[in-house]
Order: C-alpha cells, then structure tokens, then sequence
C-alpha cells in the first residue's frame, strides 16, 4: 500500500470554451476508485474550478481581474466537487473537499489541522479532493499554482509519490510540437540547471502552469524523498501503469534521504522571514558539524522576525546555508550577536535557551 497524491490540471478537466469534462471525470474516478481499492490511499490535488466557473458565467477567456477570477472559482468549485461526488458514487466511495490557503502551511497549528483531517478522511476511504481556496486568496498569498500546492500537500502527508497528471505526457528537451524529432525523457535523476532550461528556465512564459511549474513542484517533492511521476491525464490508466512498473511520462527520482514532515514543514512550508548571517566558524558549526546556532557565530540579522519566525542562514556571502526556526526575536539576536551563551541572561534579562536556532528546528540546505 502506498500513499499517493494526484494533481490534476484545468487544462485535463476542462473542454476548451471552459466546461468541465465530465468524461474525463469519470475516467479520472473509476482509475482513483481501483487504486482506492486496490489498498492505495489517494489524494487529488485538483484545479479547475475558475475554468468550470468561466462557463457558467459567461465568460469565454479566463479574465484577469481578480475578483472575476474569484467569482469563477467560487461558482466553479461546487461545481467541481458536484462532479467528482456524482462520479465516485457510482462505486460508494465518498469525497471530501480540502480548501488551503498559504498561510495554512507557514503556521504548524493549521499546517498539522489540515494534515489531521486529511489522515482522517483516509482512514474512512474517503477521497480527499484539495484545491486552492481561489475566493480569498489574493495574488500576494497565492501559492501561484497548483503544481505547489500539490507538492505542499505531498510533504504534508508523506506520500510515496506525487503524479502530476498534465496535457502533455512528460518532460522533453525540446517543444514536440516544433520539433517532432524531440523524444521523451523517461527518467531524470537529479533536476540540473540544464533541465530547468529545458522547461523554459526562471521567468519564461511558459510560467504558471506551464512544464517550469511542474518541475519546480518535483523539485520540491524528490527533495523531500518523494518520487515524481508527470503522466498524461488524457490517456486512462497510466498511474496504475507506472504502479505496475511500466514506463509512463517522465519519472523524477527521489533525493536518497526521506526528510520527516517537520523538517520538510521548515525547509518548503514555512516562509522565511528574514536572514542571519553566520561567521566561518558558525558556517562548518552548522553545515558539517551538525551543531545548534549559537549567538557567538551570528555577524549580521536582516530583517524583522518574532520567536518561531523561519529564517534563512546565510554565509558572508549570502549563499543560503540552513533555514529553521528561530528562539529569539530579530531585535534579541541584535543584542546578542558574537556574544557567549553565559552573557544572554545579562544583556536580554532572560534566556529561552542556549541556542538561537536549535538543530532539530534546523534543515541544512544543499
Ligand atoms: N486553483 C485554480 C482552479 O481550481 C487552479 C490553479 C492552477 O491550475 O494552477 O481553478
């Protein structure tokens, strides 16, 4: 048994003057219900709800106004979850709608909430159907793409995979339909600088959504110990294909070291609220020392940040070393940089603790 996470994307769901594809739906369900029965337990991580929303009011193209665009998710996610209820029940499997926002994931409490419902519905064989809560989240707060969210997710309840069901059937060196002599890649082990290019690279149009999103999210999800699957969603039945040891899409392998839930929650979740910069001394402390952060390594504090803030360390250079939690504010560390443990009591008039960030609130970056 395993646990998978599956996104989903609109361009899978959705016919092209914006209504959903009830067929596909139903492709989409009877493949989850065999893997549900199967011993799986799965998660999907859908979009669609503004496409399936554009229809219903009227519009043609996806507008940009943002609070057109809420309006369509907000008519267009029961219309989503309507769909899926109606196709799972056709073999009494029961769906449960999970809305996240950002901000779920940078606060422990509601990060291990939703974690908790979502290990609950699995227990019921419940199918948990995740989206982003399009009608309040705002572009400062989005998580940009579903292709995040579901890598999120992934870490958020360990998953053994994470299958990014898309429009195209992989990873390819260069555009198919520009040049049809570009051929498949089936496996990627690590994700270079050379395979992002290969994506379009940072800041191409190919953007939201696009082949860059998707490897950003396996990034994120090998890094964690997961393993990445970008499949077809027009073809029925190649995730059960990949289970089976067949050769689909592109497969990302998975970093050697699975990293727990928590680290994870600080190193992908958690946003980063400022950064310390370390002394030589505090750099190999860290990095292959495997100490606690201590006051007396600490050169420089940028930034605003409160106890259990996350920051990122960085070296003189401002290479990112470590990112964790932090025990002191960022006004404390001020006052204690480059000063010995035994003085914090003395210059603050309290001590939390001999460390400024300890180390098992600490992930070494590579
Ligand atoms: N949350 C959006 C929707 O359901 C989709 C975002 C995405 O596809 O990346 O319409």
């Amino acid at each position: 048994m395993s646990r998978l996470v599956i996104k989903i994307g609109s361009n899978v769901l959705t016919q092209r003057n914006g209504g959903l594809n009830a067929k596909r739906i139903s492709a989409i369900a009877k493949e989850v219900n065999e893997l549900a029965a199967g011993g799986h337990e799965v998660v999907l991580v859908s979009s669609g709800a503004i496409a399936a929303g554009m229809g219903k009011l009227g519009f043609e193209k996806k507008p940009t106004d943002i609070q057109l665009k809420q309006a369509c998710a907000a008519v267009g996610q029961s219309l989503l979850m309507r769909s899926y209820g109606r196709c799972f029940r056709r073999y009494n499997r029961k769906v449960g709608q999970i809305l996240l926002t950002r901000g779920v994931f940078s606060y422990r409490g509601t990060y291990l909430n939703a974690k908790n419902t979502i290990d609950t519905l699995l227990t019921f064989g419940v199918i948990p159907i995740v989206n982003e809560n399009d009608t309040i989240s705002t572009d400062e707060i989005k998580f940009g793409d579903n292709d995040r969210l579901a890598a999120l997710v992934a870490g958020l309840i360990d998953a053994d995979k994470l299958f990014i069901l898309s429009d195209v059937d992989g990873l390819y060196p260069d555009d198919p339909k520009k040049n049809p002599q570009a051929r498949l890649i089936t496996t990627v082990e690590e994700i270079t600088p050379e395979i992002e290019q290969m994506a379009g690279g940072a800041g191409s149009v190919v953007g939201t959504g696009g082949m860059y999103s998707k490897l950003l999210a396996a990034k994120r999800a090998t890094a964690h110990g997961i393993m990445v699957h970008i499949v077809s969603g027009r073809t029925y039945g190649l995730v059960s294909a990949v289970l089976d040891g067949k050769k689909r899409g592109t497969t990302f392998l998975p970093k050697e070291q699975r990293i727990s839930s928590r680290k994870g929650w600080i190193a992908y979740a958690i946003r980063s609220k400022g950064y310390i910069v370390l002394d030589d001394g505090a750099v190999s402390a860290l990095v292959t020392g495997g100490k606690s952060l201590l006051p007396s390594g600490i050169m420089r504090v940028d930034g605003s940040f409160k106890t259990g803030d996350a920051v990122f360390c960085v070296d003189a250079a401002g290479t990112q070393l470590a990112k964790g939690i932090v025990n002191y504010t960022s006004e404390d560390i001020e006052r204690i940089r480059g000063r010995q443990t035994s003085e914090i009591e003395s210059i603050l008039g309290f001590k939390y603790s001999d460390e400024v960030i300890h180390r098992d609130n600490m992930v070494i970056l590579q």
